[in-house]
Order: structure tokens, then C-alpha cells, then sequence
């Protein structure tokens, strides 16, 4: 494709870079991955898999010095060592200063407001101590959401603050506390804006939460909503991208509250969960448009095919050790439903498995379809 194939860095070779290295194979690109384990998903995958550890600043330094470009899967690489492989002229996807501001919910929060985007009210705390101080001296009134500033993931990190002795709960750690927000949907959709400026916005989906794990359950797209959300939805997204000329992919969270305002929850400057249905439901996916970002080619068609759900099969939360999905026959006896089986070795309680895309035209239908099947599906040991 090119004289000179770009030597493409991935870090982290889970699901989401099983998915980068198969959207990249019908172009033959050179893609390597920097993970623990060889037995990783990505790893039969890749062009090349290097076993290492991506938040150690040597061993990242070591890997990005070989390739062209270097990008992620997951917010937690050492950003230091993306940082100097920036100023070695090496083009990193997301910059690392942002990913720096992504990784700190007080920075991230505090760039909302500061680019005017609307986001919910919060205050940032140096120690739990310093968060005490403001219940007692009435600054914040309970019920609000507590939230760890550093190594948020899926859920970890949060806590809903309804009574005194939740208080007693917290852990002690830089936070930040946020207005609970009457939530009616939560929503995300995903841009993509290259060097040249060019941006493609997929269309938004719903997210439902497992609450005992808080992990997403299943995703709807398109989501429920109506077009003046959905077009507003857009339209954020493209003042924050273009705002700071961002280059890569973005996921970005959202919350619809009962009242219809719509609010910036977080963002994921990475392919994400919440875009697994583009592979199936869209013209383009989400992992194919991070490599054509990242080569700063022209987006691809972000268009609707067929909608789509999409739940997780999470490991049962009984067993641990080598994994078997039971319920294979029902998957493929049913018409339009897709399997993506990440191939991790070893099932443990709520762990990430695969999931299922149930896709289709009639909305209600694939609900059906989903809800049954669900219900069949379990990942055991
Ligand atoms: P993580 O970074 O761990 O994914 P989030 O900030 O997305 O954490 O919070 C996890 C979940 O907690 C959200 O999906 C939502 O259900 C709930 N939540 C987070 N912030 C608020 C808020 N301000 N008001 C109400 N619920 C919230």
C-alpha cells in the first residue's frame, strides 16, 4: 500500500487491539503490540507482538523507538515515555498531553468548563480529609458522586454518596465530587479527526449498566432518543474536537438527565466498548477509522447499515479458571446475531469475555432476540 509500510505501535493487545489488528489486515499494515503476554488476545493478530509491560517508561520508549506511529487501547500506558517519543518526532495518537488531562477526572472536568462544554458541577479534592471539611462546612449536601481523580475504570472508583455512613467507605485519595444527576440515558457516541482536520461522528448508542458489577450491560444503537439530542450530541462533539484540533479517535460519554440536559460525563481517547456495534452496523468501524486517522487518510462512511444490541458475556461470577461459553448452538441458530469470542485463557468474575451483536431492522425484535439469548448464554469454567 505504501513504499514504505509505517510501522504502526499499539498499546495494549487486548480485546480492543484484537479488533485494531483485523481491521487493519485487509491493507496488510505492519501492526505491533506491546502487552504482557504473549497469550493475549491481539497477539495471533499482529504483525509482530512484543511481551512487555506498557506502563513501564523504558519498555514503551524501547517499543515506540522502532515504529512510525504509536497509539492505544487503554488510558494506562506511561504517558511520560509517550511524551518523549512525541519529541523524538514519532506521531502519537492521542497526544500525550491529552491523555495526561484524560487520566485525571479533575483536569478532564475542568477542560469541559473551560472550552464550554457542558459538563455536571463538581469540586476537586487534595484528600479525603479536604473532601470532609467541604460536607461540614456545607459547601457540598448529601446525596452527591464521589469519584477517585487517578485510575477510574469501568466503574471502580465511584461511589454514589447517599448516607453518613457511606461516607465512612471512601478511600483516601485525590477525588473529586460531582452533583448526582437524575439520569435518564446514558449515551456515547464516537468522532474521529485527522491531521488534516477531516472528521467523521458515528451515530449515538445507549448504554445500559449491570449495577452489581457497574459494567456495561448492553448497548443499544441507534440510541432512543430524540434528533434534537442526537443532533446536539453531534455538535458538542465536534466543538471539542475541533477546539483543540484533536487528532485520533474519541469516545465520549454522556448523560441525558430527566430534565433533557444533556451533559459530558467522560471520554476515551481510544476505540471503545460503547463502538463494538459499528463492525457490524456501520459502513466504517470504529477500529478501521482509527487507522485511517492515524495514516491521515480521508474517514470512511460512518452510515447506519442496521441497528444493532450489543450485550457483553461477561465471566460468571462463580467461577474461575479456563473458559467455555455455553450456549454456542443458540448464537448461531439465530438469524443475524455475531459472536466476538476474545480468546482470553481464564474466566473470572464479571471478566470481559466477548459479546454479542444481535443486529437487525426491526427494533424490537433484536430486543427480543437479545433478551432470550442472553438469558442462554454463560461463560463457565
Ligand atoms: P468510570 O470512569 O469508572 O467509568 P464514570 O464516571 O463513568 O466512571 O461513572 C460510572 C457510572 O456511575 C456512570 O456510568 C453512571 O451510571 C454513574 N455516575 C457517574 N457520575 C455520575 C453523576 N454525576 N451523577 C449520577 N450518576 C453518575
Amino acid at each position: 500500500m505504501y513504499q514504505k509500510q509505517p510501522k504502526i505501535g499499539i498499546l495494549g493487545g487486548g480485546q480492543l487491539g484484537k479488533m485494531l489488528c483485523l481491521a487493519s489486515m485487509p491493507w496488510h499494515l505492519e501492526v505491533y503490540i506491546l502487552d504482557k503476554k504473549i497469550d493475549y488476545p491481539a497477539a495471533p493478530y499482529c504483525y509482530e507482538f512484543v511481551e512487555g509491560d506498557f506502563s513501564d517508561y523504558d519498555q514503551v520508549v524501547a517499543f515506540g523507538e522502532n515504529m512510525d506511529i504509536i497509539t492505544i487501547e487503554i488510558e494506562g500506558v506511561n504517558s511520560a515515555a509517550l511524551h518523549e517519543l512525541k519529541s523524538m518526532g514519532k506521531k502519537v495518537f492521542p497526544d500525550p498531553a491529552f491523555l495526561d488531562m484524560v487520566k485525571d477526572k479533575a483536569l478532564q472536568n475542568q477542560f469541559f468548563n473551560k472550552h464550554q462544554l457542558p459538563t455536571t458541577r463538581f469540586s476537586s479534592f487534595e484528600s479525603k480529609r479536604e473532601f470532609l471539611a467541604s460536607i461540614e462546612s456545607g459547601d457540598w449536601n448529601l446525596p452527591l458522586v464521589w469519584k477517585s481523580r487517578f485510575e477510574g475504570y469501568d466503574g471502580r472508583g465511584v461511589c454514589i454518596v447517599k448516607t453518613e455512613e457511606d461516607l465512612e467507605s471512601i478511600p483516601e485519595s485525590k477525588c473529586i465530587v460531582e452533583e448526582l444527576i437524575s439520569i435518564d440515558k446514558e449515551l456515547a457516541l464516537i468522532i474521529s479527526r485527522n491531521a488534516n482536520g477531516q472528521k467523521a461522528i458515528f451515530g449515538a448508542v445507549e448504554m445500559v449498566f449491570e449495577k452489581e458489577a457497574n459494567l456495561l450491560d448492553s448497548l443499544l444503537f441507534p440510541a432512543d432518543i430524540p434528533q434534537a439530542t442526537r443532533s446536539e450530541m453531534r455538535s458538542i462533539a465536534s466543538q471539542l474536537v475541533d477546539s483543540i484540533g484533536y487528532r485520533g479517535i474519541l469516545a465520549i460519554e454522556f448523560f441525558l438527565d430527566k430534565t433533557g440536559r444533556l451533559l459530558i460525563n467522560e471520554m476515551a481517547p481510544r476505540p471503545h466498548n460503547s463502538g463494538h456495534h459499528t463492525i457490524e452496523c456501520c459502513i466504517t468501524n470504529q477500529y478501521e477509522q482509527l487507522m485511517r486517522t492515524v495514516l491521515n487518510l480521508p474517514p470512511g462512511d460512518t452510515s447506519a447499515i442496521q441497528n444493532g444490541i450489543m450485550f457483553n458475556l461477561l465471566g460468571d461470577k462463580d467461577y474461575t479458571g479456563p473458559a467455555i461459553l455455553e450456549g454456542l448452538e443458540e448464537i448461531f441458530s439465530t438469524e443475524n446475531v455475531h459472536l466476538h469470542w476474545y480468546g482470553k485463557k481464564e474466566t473470572r468474575p464479571y471478566r470481559k469475555m466477548g459479546h454479542v451483536l444481535v443486529a437487525g431492522k426491526n427494533i424490537h425484535l433484536i430486543k427480543q432476540k437479545a433478551s432470550e439469548l442472553k438469558n442462554k448464554l454463560k461463560v463457565v469454567s
